[in-house]
């Protein structure tokens, strides 16, 4: 496996790789890499004849007061990892090397990033969409393979996508959780003991809302209001927002109809730890 850091290196190596036939398949990460990023990585390895994964805590997706000082970092652990499941280059560039000062040029996906997460978190697609085209120009993919873990994420760069005619395929993996059902975090090493106990009500709240679809339940404030009790019964769990919503449009829905596709998206946190969930369904 190829360590590259700089982007004239990147982009040369992807040059070759194109010149000699060969496509290229781009997973991005933040590193402190778990489970679900390793399965983001094969569903490349399988699409691709040569794999990029990028590694790069991006100071832009955080706000002024969110964890980028203390996000957590293990490059040599990172490093095995990727090269046990077939990684072919693993670009890890720094943070003066991706925003050397003076950019003046952002990249904004208007209306789908104003709700839910970008409620809560105002500048944070902003630097993702603005950091997805930068890696997007520096690693030049065929392909490229986000989670579905990030819902809002994995549609807001779909929409990207097709807005600004990039010639890439984007594939959403699904979301990979621990045997309680947690979905897979690299900030799940953040909880305590009680909290991690308490936040496999995340995923329980998930299981209870599909139960309710499944029994016939469509008015979606009451399902919200079941999932709101279920987490709110643990005393560490603080609610930011549970929606149900068009899964593209990211609307809310308040009655779910035959055929529509479902997002049930959640975010909670536990003491100082903000984790997101969410299912994708169709009735
Ligand atoms: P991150 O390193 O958290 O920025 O995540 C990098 C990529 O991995 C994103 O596309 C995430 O949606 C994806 N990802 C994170 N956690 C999971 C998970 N538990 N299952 C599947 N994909 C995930």
């Amino acid at each position: 496996m190829r360590i590259i850091t700089t982007i004239l290196e990147m982009q040369k190596v992807a040059d070759d790789l194109r010149q000699s036939g060969k496509s290229i398949g781009v997973v991005p990460t933040m590193g402190y890499l778990h489970e679900g990023h390793i399965s983001l990585i094969r569903i490349a390895r399988e699409h691709s004849d040569a794999v990029i994964v990028t590694l790069f805590v991006n100071p832009m997706q955080f706000g002024p007061t969110e964890d980028y000082k203390k996000y957590p970092r293990d490059f040599e652990r990172d490093k095995k990892l990727t090269e046990t499941v077939g990684t072919d280059i693993l670009f890890v560039p720094s943070k003066e090397e991706m925003y050397p000062g003076g950019n003046l040029t952002v990249v904004d996906v208007e209306k789908i990033t104003n709700v839910l997460e970008g409620n809560f978190r105002p500048t944070h697609f902003r630097g993702v969409t603005t950091v997805v085209v930068k890696l997007f120009n520096i690693t030049k993919p065929h392909i490229v393979v986000f989670g579905q873990k990030d819902a809002q994420q994995a549609i807001v760069v779909q929409k990207l996508v097709k807005d600004l005619d990039f010639d890439i395929k984007i594939f959403i993996g699904p979301t990979v959780r621990e045997p309680d059902g947690l979905a897979m975090s690299s900030r799940n090493v953040y909880l305590s003991s009680t909290e991690r106990k308490d936040s496999t009500v995340l995923y329980q709240s998930i299981r209870l809302a599909q139960q309710l679809i499944n029994d016939g339940e469509r008015n979606s404030s009451i399902i919200i209001s079941e999932m709101s009790k279920l987490i709110t019964s643990k005393p560490s769990a603080k609610i930011d927002y549970i929606s149900i919503t068009d899964a593209s449009s990211l609307e809310d829905l308040a009655v779910l109809r035959p055929n529509d596709s479902i997002l049930i998206l959640l975010a909670v946190r536990f003491g100082t730890t903000r984790l997101i969930d969410n299912i994708l369904l169709t009735i």
